[in-house]
Parts: C-alpha cells; structure tokens; sequence
C-alpha cells in the first residue's frame, strides 16, 4: 500500500533521519508509554543501549542528542533549536533529565546511554533498547524498536517479516509501477491525481493544499537559511559552509551569461539545505535527512528556471515524487543502514526526476521512466560518511543527486516513456545490491571515505 505524502514529507531535525528523528520517536513513544500505563513518576533507573549502525555512527550523527530530547517528551516535529540546546546542555550538566518534562531522573551518558559499536541486532542494523526500572529494581518497562529510515520506527514484533506498511484505506491502492501505471490509465489520471484521490481519504482538498504549501514552504524556508548562514558546522571536520558563498557568486554573475548557470543555482540550493541538516537545523525529510536537499533543490530550480505554470504545478511535483518514494520504501528501503546511500539520495534523485517530469508536463509513462534513470545511475551508492558526520561526502553528493534528477528529467522527456529497464527491475536491483553490499559501506563509517580520508 502506498504511503502517503505527509508521511514521506515531514518536518524534522537534522541531521539524519535514522540516526536522529527515529530515535527520538522511539524514546519519545517509550516515555508516552509509561505515561499511559501510569508508571513514569515511579521510573527510578533508565538506560538506553544503541546496536549496530546506530552505534557505530550515532555520535557524529546526533543519536544522543535525539535520545535525550525524546526522553524529555521533545518532539522532532515541534522541537525548537534553542529550547533544544538548552535542555541537552542541562541535562549534561546536572547528569540528570526530566522525563517526559516532568519527573526527574540519573541520566548520565557515559553510562545510561550505551552505544554497542560491536554489537549488532538481528532484525534491522538500527536497534534500540530502552529499559525503565522504579526503585527496588522492578522493571516497568523494557523496549526494543528499530529506526528503520525516512523516520519510520518499527516494533520488534514487526520482525522477520519486516515492519508492516503503513496502512491506509486507499481507493486507489498500488504496490509495484506497474499497477501504479494501470490504475492510471483505468482511470485516466495523471500520478499526482491518483495520489491526491489518494490523500483525499484523510484529509480535505484544502487541507492537502494546505499541507504542499506547508512542506514547500519549510523546504525553502531551510534552503534560505541555508544559503545565508555562514561558518563552520558542528564536528571535528570543521567543515566550512559554502552555500552563502555560492549564493553570493551567483548573485555578481547574474546576466554574465556564464554556460550552465542553473547548475549552479542548483547546487547551491542543495547544499544550503544539507548545510542547514547537518548543522541540526529544522528540515524536511525528503525521503531522508541525509537526502532532504535533492527534492527542494529541484523544485525550486523548476519553479525558478522552468516557467512554472502555478502553484498546481509545484504540488504535482510533489505528490508525484511522494507516489514514487512510496514504491521504494515499500518494495525496498530507504535507510542508508539497510542499503547504501542509494537508498538515500538515489531514491531523493527518483523522485526528484518524476515530480520534475510530471511539472514539465510529461506523460505517466515518461514519468516512470524519468524516476527509473533517477535511481539506474545510483545503483551501488555506499553510505560512507567521514567521521559518521552526515557532511562528507553527503552534503556534495545532494548536489550532485539533484543535478542527476534534472538530466533524468530530460532524458525522460525527450522520448516517448518507452524504455528497456522499469522503474519496478531497478528498484528490485536497488534492494538487492544493498543486501549484497558490505556493512561496512551501509552507515558504519567503518569503509570507503570514511577510513581513506584523514581526520584532522
Ligand atoms: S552517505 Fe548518503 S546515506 Fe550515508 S549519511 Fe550521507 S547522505 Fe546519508
């Protein structure tokens, strides 16, 4: 079953979707847990353990941090950065936290919060176990649940069938291209009418409206932080910002004529919005943190370049991009833990290729086939961030996703939708090549750059 728009689109923090929001949602849900069964005041002892991937690269991606906001009833939805930070900074000071925001209790990290970097757990490489106890010992809670990309959280009792679609009572319901193509042609719709009959399920027009102007609205709002913020994001990489720098370039070269200009204005749209993830900053998860600048970066290169026919144009991109997302979540993955960074930025390149496609005009079928060059030309993309950092090489790489969507656009566009390889055999590849795909390449920081690449 597909999932839905607002669930492939949320406002979150950076900087990782998996290794950030998801384990907030996951401690949060436990402290919501011992709320609704009435034990949280008598929580006397807690411990957090991390396994696998979450261990492995937690740190440089802000798994602790995620951690105790969620204890303290923060959610990534409404967190407020500065409110954020300044509860972290209390909590270390005092080796202690208010769970739920409320009933206060020994939190010290160095002990409390114990990242298993040789441990891993069987069901998903993104475990996590929460564990509750009053004060004689007795447990009040024990939770084992698993950050499973985009966001998403999954319960232990999802496993070994894998975690069960999100399911909603769709009239339109597809789970392959191909049916997605059908259903298309059997009620003469385009992608994003399908999707939007779809949404039409939950929410009104208005509300749906409403919430594509909300997602694009934060998308660019995060882009223009981005493209102004100057200086050095968080970690031992001291990674200068270059967004407002290629912001500024570009504005003294307006008119010079310069070949490729667009490209980049692109660029800079996606870094400034992989900036602003990685410096924790408020973004949308489009499908990931990690790959949440591919989709803004080629939305606004359609809206500013393209002659956009409206606002109607800029939702179609979006809810087609989101029918498309959809496909991978639920027939492969989109956690860069599971399979690569294919499962990121490839599939942010998809679907930034489709929304792209179906703004400029294209048929369902040129459509599928602009999403199914997005993700050939990414096959095989390992995750393998320097320092377990969401910055080398992700902040360059949504550039060059985002660069990659554009081209698959266009060659979608310049033939007839007929095409060798469907969006359905490259998806089945994607999963496939991430199954294969050493774990050292899967968000470990244990391969490729991450160990070639010197810290300093
Ligand atoms: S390399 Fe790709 S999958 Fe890995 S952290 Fe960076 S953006 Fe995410």
């Amino acid at each position: 079953m597909p999932v839905s728009t607002f669930d492939l689109f949320r406002l979150g923090i950076g900087p990782s979707s998996s290794h950030t929001v998801g384990p907030m949602r996951i401690a949060l849900r436990f402290v919501r847990d011992l709320e609704g069964r009435g034990c949280l005041e008598r929580v006397a002892h807690l411990e957090v353990h991390l396994y696998g991937s979450l261990a492995l690269t937690g740190r440089g991606h802000a798994t602790d941090r995620a951690v105790l906001l969620g204890l303290m009833g923060q959610a990534p939805e409404t967190v407020d950065g500065d409110t954020a930070d300044a509860l972290v900074l209390a909590a270390r000071q005092r080796l202690a936290l208010a769970l739920a925001g409320r009933h206060a209790v020994d939190f010290d990290e160095s002990c409390h919060l114990v990242f298993h970097t040789d441990q891993a757990l069987p069901q998903h490489p993104n475990g996590m176990r929460l564990f509750a106890a009053d004060a004689d010992g007795n447990t009040l809670a024990d939770l084992t649940m698993f950050s499973i990309g985009g966001g998403f959280i999954a319960e232990e009792s999802d496993f070994p069938a894998g975690p069960k679609p999100v399911s909603h009572p769709w009239p339109l319901p597809y789970r392959s291209g191909v049916e997605l193509l059908q259903l298309c042609a059997e009620s003469g719709c385009s992608i994003a009418e399908l999707a939007m009959r779809n949404e039409l399920t939950l929410r009104s027009r208005d509300e749906v409206v409403r919430g594509l102007d909300g997602i694009r609205r934060a998308m660019f709002e995060c882009m223009d932080r981005g493209l102004r913020h100057e200086g050095v994001l968080p970690g031992m990489l001291r990674v200068r910002r270059r967004a407002p720098a290629l912001f500024q370039a570009l504005q003294q070269r307006r008119g010079t004529g310069r070949p490729m200009m667009e490209l980049d204005w692109v660029n800079a749209f996606a870094v400034a919005v992989n900036e602003e993830n990685a410096a924790g900053g408020r973004v949308v998860t489009a499908p990931t943190n990690g790959a949440a600048g591919i989709i803004p970066a080629v939305l606004r290169f359609y809206e500013q370049f393209c002659n956009p026919t409206g606002r109607e144009a800029s939702h179609e991109f979006l809810l087609t991009a989101a029918a498309i997302g959809s496909l991978y979540k639920e027939n492969a993955s989109i956690s860069g833990a599971e399979v690569g960074c294919q499962g990121e930025v490839g599939v942010a390149s998809s679907m930034a290729a489709a929304g792209l496609a179906a703004a400029l005009g294209a048929s369902n079928e040129q459509i599928e086939n602009a999403a199914e060059i997005g993700m050939e030309h990414n096959l095989g993309l390992t995750c393998d961030p320097v320092g377990g950092l969401v910055q080398i090489p992700c902040i360059e790489r949504n550039a060059m996703g985002a660069v990659k969507a554009i081209n698959a656009a266009y060659l979608a566009l310049s033939g007839n939708g007929l095409h060798h390889v469907s969006l359905d055999s490259v998806i089945e590849t994607m999963k496939q090549t991430g199954a294969d795909m050493h774990h050292k390449y899967k968000e470990t920081s244990l391969g490729g750059l991450a160990v070639s690449v010197v810290e300093c």
